[in-house]
């Protein structure tokens, strides 16, 4: 190779690499409430270049310890959090609590199984769903971000909720409440009694198109029964609450309470599920808001949708 064009390329290379490792290194905590930071992940699909950086998280220190909800979608941003967790607090980390199994909101999991005084905490069925899921997820995402997966793993929760469980992290207790069948038949939510912070995983959507990977019926019972939490302030799970509560529920719930109705009416006349799925209308008056990401999960949600109603 003529060697000017080589060192080029060696140039080239090492300037690529390093912004790689920039963009690995970048996790940004923006302080919401005392001793409280969220990360709010893009909105986006899985890919190399956000490295499964797609979803929200939290921080919260108490006097003894802090925890972390959601890890993020790969051990790649596990560790960029940890570090940015670290430059934050010299506290322990001793809980990682994870809101359900879904990969944008675990897989960074296993970066912390080295922190010396950590819990992994999750809903009864969370450890079920890993067991059965994690296969498909570890090899889906060694295809979808590649070095971004190294290492990845599985971690189960060691703390199990059923119903209701208080941690104390030191003068702040978190409850965290395991919730029935609605985005995935084992959400959890983490409320910080001393802010009246409500961390609501994915049974919050806010922007970013809701996904049904539960029950879409389930769904809107848990969402009547979030409406009467007595809540000062909401992280969702992905996006960004717009700082109402329960108004933020309210574009969520149009959207489920809509793609129920038009799955039910379809069965109805008799249509099949490619029938119903060719009449689809999106028009944002009609599904409640201008939703990201639509193309990605609209179709996938009629058709969970369908299945759930058609023998009913
Ligand atoms: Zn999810």
């Amino acid at each position: 190779m003529y060697k000017p064009f080589l060192f080029t390329l060696l140039m080239y290379l090492s300037a690529a690499a390093q912004a790689q490792d920039k963009l690995a290194d970048k996790y940004e905590w923006q302080a919401i409430a005392p001793g409280m930071w969220a990360h709010y992940g893009l909105i986006e699909d899985f890919s190399p270049a956000n490295r499964g950086d797609i979803s929200n998280a939290g921080l919260v220190v108490g006097a003894r310890c802090a925890a972390i909800i959601d890890t993020g979608g790969s051990p790649s941003v596990g560790k960029a959090q940890l570090a940015a967790a670290k430059a934050l607090t010299d506290k322990p980390i001793c809980y990682v609590i994870n809101t359900h199994v879904h990969p944008d909101h675990v897989m960074g999991n296993v970066v912390y199984k080295t922190e010396p005084a950590i819990q992994f905490a999750g809903n009864a069925k969370l450890a079920p769903a890993m067991r059965s899921r994690g296969r498909i997820y570890l090899n889906a995402m060694q295809r979808e971000l590649k070095e971004h997966a190294a290492g990845a793993e599985m971690m189960p929760p060691s703390l199990i909720v059923s119903d209701e469980l208080t941690i104390d992290l030191g003068a702040r207790r978190l409850l965290l409440k395991a919730w029935p069948t609605a985005h995935t038949d084992h959400d959890l939510t983490v409320f910080d009694e001393s802010t009246g912070t409500l961390w609501t995983g994915d049974l919050l959507f806010v922007s970013h198109a809701p996904v049904v990977d539960g029950s879409v019926k389930g769904w809107q019972q848990v969402l009547k029964q979030m409406e009467s939490l007595k809540v000062q302030r909401v992280v969702p799970g992905h996006g960004k609450a717009l700082g109402a509560w329960p108004s933020d529920l309210k574009a969520q719930g149009h959207y489920l309470q809509q793609i129920e109705s038009d799955m039910r009416d379809a069965i109805k006349r008799g249509k099949s599920l490619p029938q119903a799925l060719a009449e689809q209308d999106t028009a944002p008056a009609r599904i409640g808001n201008n939703w990201q990401l639509l193309e990605s999960f609209h179709k996938r949600n009629l058709t969970a949708v369908y299945a759930e109603l058609e023998w009913e």
